[in-house]
């Protein structure tokens, strides 16, 4: 009989060494998708900002383009204006022209200052633009780099949890039946810590001192001992 429970707690230690790398190994797979999809909002939001600054330089040319035609079409106008005051012999008609290519000037005026605004907002994006594409190649192939380790991580963990759960089963063999179902539901409701150590009279698994009792039934290697705290298998240390 001691040799038999000695056997038994062996095994479910092994068997809980296995449980737990799966456990761990499991939990960091969980974690892959998530920190690969963080890295791929980076590289999107590094794209995001060139792009903004390329479409504004954009929308410069436009809106010099359309500057220029209001401009331009306003000249004619100006000619159009000095042409008939030429050809006018009214007084009063010669000042309303003049009044009228006065207030056009000012509109051309207007315009050309608009002009020069975008223009040095064209100058000073230009650097920023090369600031940001420099960024995005350099934190595109940083990211990318690391969704590529991570990719390789994530199939090697995978790899290593099938020969974890290939070779449990074996691990689980000669565990009597209702001490293993008992195990697996501590294992899983007790944080991975289905059986622990009890060191100086107290549980490693909820930190709480037993009675002496206790201490005793576990020496005696007869049956198989629970915390009465937290219901946990106990074994004693090696
Ligand atoms: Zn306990």
């Amino acid at each position: 009989m001691l040799e038999g429970m000695l056997e038994a707690i062996e095994k479910l230690l092994a068997l809980q060494d296995k449980d737990q790398r799966l456990r761990s190994l499991r939990q960091e797979l969980q974690a892959i998708p998530s920190d690969i999809a963080t890295k791929e909002k980076l590289i999107a939001d590094s794209a995001s900002r060139l792009e903004q600054a390329r479409t504004r330089a954009k929308m410069i040319e436009v809106e010099k383009k359309t500057l220029q035609v209001e401009a331009s079409s306003k000249r004619d106008q100006i000619a159009r204006y000095k042409t008939q005051q030429m050809q006018t012999r009214k007084n009063e008609e010669f000042t309303a022209l003049a009044h009228e290519i006065a207030g056009a000037e000012k509109v051309v005026s207007g315009i050309e200052d608009k002009e020069l605004a975008l223009m040095e907002e064209a100058e000073s994006l230009r650097p920023q633009i090369a600031i940001a594409e420099k960024t995005y190649a350099e934190e595109k192939a940083r990211y990318d780099g690391q969704i590529s380790v991570l990719r390789e991580k994530s199939t090697n963990i995978q790899s290593r949890i099938a020969e974890l759960e290939a070779i449990r089963p074996a691990a689980t063999e000669g565990i009597d039946e209702d001490l293993l179902e008992r195990y697996e539901r501590l294992f899983k409701n007790k944080n991975a810590h289905a059986i622990v150590a009890l060191e100086h009279e107290v549980c490693m698994g909820c930190h709480m001192k037993v009675t002496s009792q206790t201490g005793l039934e576990l020496r005696a290697n007869k049956t198989i001992v629970s915390c009465p705290q937290c219901g946990r298998i106990l074994h004693l240390p090696a």
